[in-house]
């Protein structure tokens, strides 16, 4: 969710995959341990045992609770496994911070441990206490600062030297921030990314009266989306000309701003922040555009994008241009034994021969299971993601209408818009004859099932057909058929 990258739909996508295999090292074209190593390694696993620890995930977030689940599945998280953990919570489901967690009181809102990994996909719900069943070693509010490669130690910001035998690390993205000469971080003034940032929003929104949103994309969205169900004068102030610009065609954004403008949000388009200014109690006050306007506000919230946490862990290689940590398809790094999971990984996404970083949970969710399995078995498949996006708002109870939309493949070509948003609309990308991406709002879970059917497969269409399809029904209907039928071009 990169605002400066260029890609439309949040894939920070760089060179082509040849230029990958060239810059991987000797050492690392290989498993991290011979499959020998790795059995008299594991059989080991005795020696490592506390100070020694075996294996060792940096970051407590959503890779990492999947992370923890996989070792649990293959038997090696008893007293093998420490977490290292910058926040003071274990791992939750983190896009639930900017929905159901920022509803208004009498709207039930989301809290700990509701949405702790692995509810997201339907999986167990690892509270504190599962860990500690688990034989999980939890280290909170004690952040990695340093990483010797050599001596394989990690250094926590409390002094603790942590030795470890295998190391993950899964620090995510922190948001981009506003410089502090301009304003960027007077009290008022909100970024959201974990439980604590999110809590200080509330206990903002509880005394608001006017907020403003800076940014169009999926925070600004989602946050608006709230801001409105606590009755605050609400404005999404963004440079470009319509909402989620890196995935929605402006004709889709057309009817979801028409959707969020009905209920009451108001949108600045086409419009840069200059600074951000405080009144005279030193609180924020107001936000000043560059055209020279002046809008009032006493909560302020940023959503520009976010990069990655790489800081400590440069020595393992980063990637200069979708930042992160190179990795190849089985999540190694490139030095032997370390691994990188989930937003911080830039890692190839074959579908596309391309290197990118997603910044979405389910790439976490999956690149957590597929690297530990990869680690612990003889499993050498390549990771094989396909792009999917998701976004749910407006879902609070009373709500006159809730959004549920997916996205799956790539927003490339031509675009094909099908219904009239009653709630349903679709989008269909089309390049040289071939569906690239398609996006669904309000769809049965039938339809939902059938989108990365069809981004995988990119079957040949009949585009005229897509065109004249009187509903998204049929639209979806005319896509299916075109995974069994070839059209002739
Ligand atoms: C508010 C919000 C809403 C979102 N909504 C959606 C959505 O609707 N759909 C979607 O697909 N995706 C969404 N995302 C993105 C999704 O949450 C991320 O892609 C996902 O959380 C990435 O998982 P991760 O484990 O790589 O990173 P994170 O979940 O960010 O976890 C990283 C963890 O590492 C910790 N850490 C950082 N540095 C260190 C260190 N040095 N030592 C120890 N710990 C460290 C961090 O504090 C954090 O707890 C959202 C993200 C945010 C912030």
């Amino acid at each position: 969710m990169t605002n400066s990258l260029s890609l439309k739909h949040g894939l920070s996508i760089w060179c082509p995959q040849s230029s990958f295999v060239n810059r991987i090292t000797p050492r690392s074209t290989s498993l991290p341990f011979s499959r020998s190593q790795r059995r008299n390694y594991i059989v080991s696993s005795s020696a490592f045992a506390n100070e020694n620890r075996e294996f060792v995930i940096v970051g407590g977030g959503n890779a990492a609770g999947y992370a923890a689940k996989t070792f649990v599945e293959h038997g090696m998280a008893d007293g093998k496994l420490c977490m290292v953990c910058k926040e003071a919570f274990a791992p939750y489901e983190r896009p639930a911070l900017t929905k159901a967690y920022l509803f208004p009181k009498d709207k039930k809102p989301a809290r700990l441990p509701g949405f702790h990994t692995c509810v997201g996909s339907g999986g167990e719900r690892q509270t504190p206490d599962w860990y500690k069943e688990q034989g999980i070693e939890m280290l909170y509010e004690d952040p990695v600062t340093g990483l010797d490669i050599e001596k394989q130690t990690l250094t926590t910001s409390s002094g603790k030297l942590l030795k470890y035998g295998a190391l993950i690390i899964s620090t995510g993205c922190t948001a981009m921030r506003f410089p502090e000469k301009i304003g960027g971080n007077l009290p008022g003034v909100h970024y959201v990314r974990d439980v604590a940032d999110a809590d200080s929003l509330i206990s903002s929104l509880e005394k608001a009266r006017k907020v403003v949103i800076v940014g169009g994309g999926y925070i600004g969205m989602e946050v608006a989306a709230a801001a409105v169900a606590w009755k605050l004068d609400t404005t999404i102030i963004f440079p470009e000309d319509n909402l989620l610009p890196r995935l929605f065609t402006p004709s889709l954004a057309r009817r979801y701003e028409e959707l969020y403008q009905e209920n009451g949000v108001k949108f600045l388009k086409g419009s840069l922040i200059k600074n951000i200014e405080a009144g005279s109690d030193g609180h924020v006050a107001a936000v000043k555009l560059e055209n020279g306007s002046t809008i009032e506000a006493d909560t302020i919230i940023i959503g520009v994008g976010a990069k990655p946490a790489v800081q400590g862990f440069e020595a393992v290689g980063l990637d200069t241009k979708v930042g992160g940590i190179q990795v190849d398809g089985l999540f190694r790094t490139n030095v032997p034994g370390i691994f990188a999971i989930g937003d911080v990984a830039a890692f190839p996404l074959k579908i596309y021969d391309k290197i990118a970083r997603v910044e979405h949970v389910d790439h976490a969710r999956k690149s957590a299971q597929h690297c530990v399995k990869a680690l612990l078995t003889a499993h050498t498949q390549t990771y094989d993601y396909l792009p999917y996006f998701y976004s749910r708002v407006f879902e609070y109870e009373g709500s006159a209408r809730k959004v549920w939309w997916q996205f799956y493949g790539e927003n490339v070509g031509e675009a094909i818009e099908v219904g009239n948003f009653d709630p349903k609309i679709a989008t269909f990308w089309i390049d040289s004859g071939k569906l690239k991406g398609v996006f669904l709002e309000s769809g049965s879970s039938e339809e939902f099932q059938l989108l990365p059917r069809l981004a995988r497969s990119q079957p040949m269409v009949d585009k005229v057909k897509l065109q004249n399809a009187s509903s998204v029904e049929e639209a979806l209907e005319i896509a299916q058929s075109s995974l069994e039928t070839p059209v002739a071009v």
